[in-house]
Parts: structure tokens; sequence; C-alpha cells
């Protein structure tokens, strides 16, 4: 490796700092606190051989001044640095969501109430009455109470909680459905959000898929000719990110629940975000009504807690008494039932129905119903703020534009709420590089491009964080600014 020509790079390998040296400067020391020792040792041999790896690759002739002893070690702690914040970055980081999508899946989908957050702190985060009841002292049913909290929300007999609408999926299908056959329309032979496929689904749950009718029309007569001695289950499954337009077709569930019934069958809905709270008057009729479809007959249908409904992540299972108890005996509820953490946060979720403030605590219901004439007064009054803190020196500027927000996860992806765009102009950065400065902020501020502009809707920001992002715009406008002088 060494040839001619880089003969010099042996003397400079000799400059390179030791480890231990470099364990001695302050940086290491500073980021020793966070890392720990033995960690902090394996990034620092990292870096010293990154280092090492670009003198062998590549010493100028004439650049000895660049690699004095000093100069070395300061690249070698400036590698330190990058490793650890890098690592840093690859942690869970709160962000602010400035892009207008409401159900972010990138950025953690639901952001949880306050009520929500208070909850897990104070009540599961330590020893709680999980599975204890305190009024016997005997062992108690764990999640019973968010149980029966669901099942008078959404008017079911029942209720079962398990980790997410995933699992509660396969969870139905392998209970019902196994070694049976279940009967599904062509037009909901879906997948949602990456790798959930519900013909994977099934066929892993062990039920036989049958598959009815056509890509957008299906009848309850296709189902009805389908029906075998082997039919558990009719599935019905809310397409979700995916719409089928124009001339279409497929039975209510009414009319299903009573074709499985007559048939002595059980009818399953999957209804992916599902709502408990009336969200028609933001557009959103077409997502799956969860009491409608138990007073419509369903005898259990699966939703996802941290989709429309606002609270975290979770398998929502609502249902016939006897059906869910098929499932909470199933071996497989063991392995994808919920933790404390879940529960702590469902029951304040849900406690925000029961109190009828939903719209008001639970942040992605808060996010919908904002209107445009709300966002306006939010978004000049920030501009406002923004106007007096830029002044000057930035070379940040911005107008307000109309535009849309999202709603995001996969849910009524044909409904953009009307919103305003807070579009920033910066007179040094192109849009890609202040959208990159702002996303490595501390807090990180993520934010869209559109039309080559970088823009903020405040939807999704809360009120909160509006200091935070108008200091990060400030800083970002100001250091840009500054570099390009020197
Ligand atoms: C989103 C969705 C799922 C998966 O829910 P997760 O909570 O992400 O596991 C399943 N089915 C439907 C119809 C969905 O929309």
């Amino acid at each position: 490796m060494l040839d001619q020509e880089s003969g010099n790079t042996g003397a400079f390998l000799q400059l390179i700092p030791s480890i231990d040296s470099i364990l001695q400067t302050e940086t290491a020391h500073s980021i020793r606190r966070e890392a720990g020792i033995n960690h902090l040792t394996m990034l620092a041999r990292h870096a010293v051989n990154s280092v090492r790896d670009e003198l062998l690759a590549n010493v100028p002739a004439g650049a000895e001044d660049d690699y004095s002893r000093v100069k070395l070690s300061g690249r070698v702690e400036a590698a330190l640095n990058r490793l650890w914040s890098r690592e840093k970055n690859l942690r869970l980081k709160r962000v602010i969501n400035a892009t207008g999508v409401i159900i972010h899946t990138n950025l953690g989908r639901a952001p949880l109430s306050i009520q929500a957050r208070t909850a897990i702190a104070a009540e599961a985060a330590g020893y709680c009455a999980l599975e204890y009841d305190l009024e016997t002292g005997k062992r108690g049913r764990r999640g019973a109470a968010a149980e029966s909290m669901l099942a008078e929300l959404t008017g079911a007999e029942s209720a079962l909680i398990v980790n997410n609408c995933a699992a509660a999926a396969i969870l139905v299908l392998s209970a019902l459905g196994s070694g049976g056959e279940a009967i599904i329309s062509r037009g909901e032979m879906v997948e949602i959000g990456g790798d959930f496929r519900i013909p994977d689904v099934m066929t892993q749950s062990g039920a036989k898929l049958v598959e009815v009718g056509t890509t957008n029309r299906t009848r309850a007569a296709d189902y009805e000719r389908a029906l075998t001695e082997n039919t558990r289950l009719l599935v019905k499954v809310h397409p979700s990110n995916y719409r089928i337009v124009g001339f279409t077709a497929s039975p209510a569930i009414g009319e299903l629940a009573a074709l499985a019934h007559r048939n002595g069958v059980l009818l399953y809905e999957d209804a992916g975000s599902g709502v408990i709270a009336d969200l028609n008057k933001f557009g959103l009729e077409a997502e799956p009504d969860i009491r409608k479809s138990i007073a419509d007959g369903a005898d259990v249908v699966t939703f996802s807690g941290d989709k429309l409904l606002g609270g975290p992540q979770s398998g929502l299972i609502a249902g016939k008494h006897e059906v869910v108890e098929r499932l909470r005996r199933h071996p497989l509820y063991r392995a994808l039932r919920a933790n404390k953490i879940i529960y702590a946060a469902l029951e304040a979720t849900f406690g925000s129905f029961f109190r009828e403030k939903q719209m008001d605590e639970i942040p992605v219901l808060r996010m919908i119903s904002l209107t445009p004439a709300d966002l306006e007064t939010r978004t000049n009054r920030f501009s406002e703020r923004l106007a007096t803190k830029i002044v000057g020196a930035s070379g940040l500027s911005f107008i307000i534009k109309d535009g849309n927000s999202v709603i995001g996860g996969g849910s009524a992806p044909a409904v953009q709420p009307p919103t305003k765009l807070l579009t920033l102009a910066h007179a040094e950065l192109s849009a890609p590089n202040l959208e990159a400065a702002l996303r490595l902020s501390d807090p990180p501020v993520i934010t869209r491009i559109v039309d080559d502009s970088v823009v903020i809707d405040l939807r999704t920001v809360s009120e909160e964080q509006e200091p935070e992002l108008i200091a990060a715009l400030s800083r970002i406008g100001r250091e840009a600014k500054r570099a390009a002088r020197t």
C-alpha cells in the first residue's frame, strides 16, 4: 500500500494519536458522561481507524503541515464527534413535525394526548396493579378496564387489546379461520403500509383464502355462491390507503352480517383506521365507523389504536362476547398481548371520549378539526413573531400560501384538508439545504418541499413548539448568512 509516491505516509502514521490520548481529550470526556467508557473506547477506535484509513488512501505531497500531531488529533476528535452525533440521531428523538401529515407513519403516527402521557408516567411506569385486584388482593385480569371502556365506546359486548392492528388481524384469522375457508372480495386483497398484505396474512393464519367478485364490484351474491361446508368467516377489509372509484360496488356490513348468520358463519371486519368520533363533517365519512359496524352485526372488528383514534400503537378488537373469548383463549394471544404502558395510554385516550373532550384533548382529532380560518390566524401570528426575530441578518424570507395537509397513516387518502403553508426562502440556502439544516437541528424540524420551496404547515405543530421552531429558523438563517460572508 505504501508505494514510492506516498513513501512519507509511514512517517505520518507515527503521528496518529493513540486511543489512550484521544480518551484524555475534552471531546472524549464530554461524550463519556453519556456513552460510558466502554462504548466511548469503541467509538474512539473507529475514529482513529477512519483517520488512519484516510491517510493510507491519500497523502498529497507537500501537505506535511496538515499532518502535525496536533492537527491529526483534531481530525480524530472531529471524527469521534461525528460518530457520536450520528449515533444519537439514530436513537429515538423527539421531532417537530412541520409537514402537515397528521398520522405520519415515519414520525410515530399519533402523538399522545397530555392525559395519555401523564398516565404513562404516573400510573404505568413503576409498579402498578396490572394483574392485581386491589379489592380482593388476588390476581386480577390484565387490561380489564381498558377492554371494558373499549367495549362501551364501540357498543360491543366485549373487547380485547393486542400490540397493533396487524397482530389483531392475525389473531382473529388464526383463531376463527384456521383449518377452514375465509371468503374475501377481490377488491379488498390489499397491501397496507409496506409489508402487511392481506393474502399473506391469511395464508399465515392457516385459513384458506376464497376470493370472490371482481376488483371493482363485488355483491353479496358472490359471497353466497362461495359458501361451503368449510366456510368459517366472511372477511371485509377496509382498503385504507387505496381507493376504487367510479363503477364500484361492495355490500354493506349489515347485508354481509345477515348472510353470514343465515349460514352459521362469522363476519369479521378489519377496519384499519376506524373512527369512533364523529368525523363526517371533516370529510372522513368513507372511513369505517366502528360503532356502526358493530350495530350492523359484525361479529368482530379490528382497528388501530394509533391511527384515527389518536392513541398509542395497539390493535383494538371489539365484538361478540363468545368470539372475543375464543381469541383470548388462543395461544397466540399470549404472544401478542399489550403491555402496561399501552393500557395506561389507552385508558386515558378512551377517558377523553367518555368525557366528550376527544376533539380538544386528542392531538390527531384536534389537528383534523382545525379549520382554514384557525390555521390562517395561527400562521399569521406565527409569521409576525418570526418576522420580529429574523429582521436584518438572517437572509430568511417567507410568504404564506394556500395548500393542503394530509391525514396520513394510510387513512382517508382522498381527504386533503385545506391549510396555510409558510413558504420559506433563504438568500444563501437552496430548498434542499434549508430542509436538511432544519432536519439536523435540535430538536429536528421535519418539513416538506413543495414547488421547490421548504414549507411549514402549522397544523401538525403544537403551540408549545412554536418558540422552538422560531428559534431554529432564526439560528439556521443567521448561521448560513454568516458562513456565506466568510
Ligand atoms: C393500518 C392497517 C392495518 C395495520 O395496522 P397496524 O396498527 O399498523 O398494525 C391492518 N389493516 C388495515 C385495514 C389497516 O388500515
